[in-house]
C-alpha cells in the first residue's frame, strides 16, 4: 500500500518536472516519517528512498540506530540548541536555522566532529505568526553573518507555505523565495550556494517543483495521515 502512494507521489513529481521542462533527477524527494513507526520507514526504503524528514532529534536518534546506515537524514522541525549535539554526526542536511546563534552551536559541534555541516535557511515567508523561519528581509544578512562561520556551509533556502486547500494559492510564495535565492545567490557570498530549495510539501509539492523547489517534503501523501493521539 505505501508502494503504491509513493508510485503516485512519483508519477505527480514527473508530470511537475514535464509541465516544466525540468529533469526529475533535478528534485529530490524526501520522505517525512515523522510519528510513523520503523517497519514503515523500511517498507519505503526496501521501496529505494534513501531521504528521509524528521522534526523531532530524539525521533531520529530512535530510529537511526533501528534502520540501514545509508540513510540520509533530514532534520526539518525547529531545533534547539542543546539538543544539537545529539544529530550532528547523523544528519544529511538541518533545513531548519532561521537564528545566528543556532548557527553558532551548530558550528561549534560541527568542529568538534570535524565536519563542516550543510545548512538551509529556513524563512517565514508568509509571515505566519504560528511558524519559524526568518524574514524575508532579514534573510540576506543572516546568510552573510552565518557564511563566516567555518564548520558551517549555507546550500540553500527552506520554508513552509502557509496551510491550503487550493495549491495554486502558495504558488506567489513560491515565486518570492525563488526570486530571493537567486537574488542571494548573485552576491557571491564565499561559504553560500543557493542550489537547494526546499519547498513544497503534500498539498503543494507540484506546484513547488514547478516554481523551482529541488526538494520536496512529503510526509502524508506516502505514510497516510498522521495520528498524534496515540
Ligand atoms: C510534517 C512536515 C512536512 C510534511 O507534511 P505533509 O503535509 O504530511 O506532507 C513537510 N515539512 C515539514 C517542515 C514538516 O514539519
Amino acid at each position: 500500500m505505501l508502494a503504491d502512494n509513493l508510485r503516485q507521489v512519483e508519477e505527480n513529481i514527473n508530470t511537475a518536472c514535464i509541465r516544466r521542462g525540468r529533469k526529475r533527477e533535478e528534485i529530490t524527494l524526501v520522505a517525512v516519517s515523522k510519528t510513523k513507526p520503523v517497519t514503515m520507514l523500511q517498507e519505503i526504503y526496501d521501496c529505494g528512498i534513501r531521504n528521509f524528514g524528521e522534526n523531532k532529534v530524539q525521533e531520529i536518534c530512535e530510529k537511526r540506530d533501528e534502520l540501514p546506515k545509508d540513510i540520509n537524514w533530514h532534520m526539518i522541525g525547529h531545533l534547539q540548541r542543546n539538543k544539537v549535539k545529539y544529530i550532528i554526526g547523523d544528519v544529511a542536511l538541518i533545513h531548519s536555522v532561521d537564528t545566528y546563534r543556532l548557527a553558532e552551536e551548530i558550528n561549534i559541534q560541527a568542529k568538534k566532529i570535524k565536519r563542516i555541516v550543510p545548512v538551509l535557511i529556513e524563512v517565514n515567508i508568509a509571515r505566519e505568526a504560528t511558524k519559524f523561519g526568518i524574514s524575508r528581509e532579514e534573510t540576506l544578512q543572516l546568510v552573510t553573518e552565518i557564511s563566516k562561520l567555518d564548520s558551517i556551509r549555507i546550500e540553500g533556502l527552506m520554508t513552509i507555505a502557509p496551510f491550503v486547500e487550493n495549491p495554486e494559492d502558495n504558488r506567489a510564495y513560491f515565486r518570492e523565495i525563488k526570486e530571493l535565492s537567486v537574488d542571494i545567490a548573485a552576491k557571491n557570498i564565499d561559504n553560500v550556494s543557493m542550489d537547494i530549495l526546499s519547498m513544497g510539501m503534500t498539498g503543494d509539492y507540484m506546484v513547488a517543483i514547478e516554481e523551482g523547489a529541488t526538494i520536496v517534503r512529503v510526509g502524508t501523501g506516502i505514510f497516510g495521515a498522521r495520528n498524534y493521539n496515540k
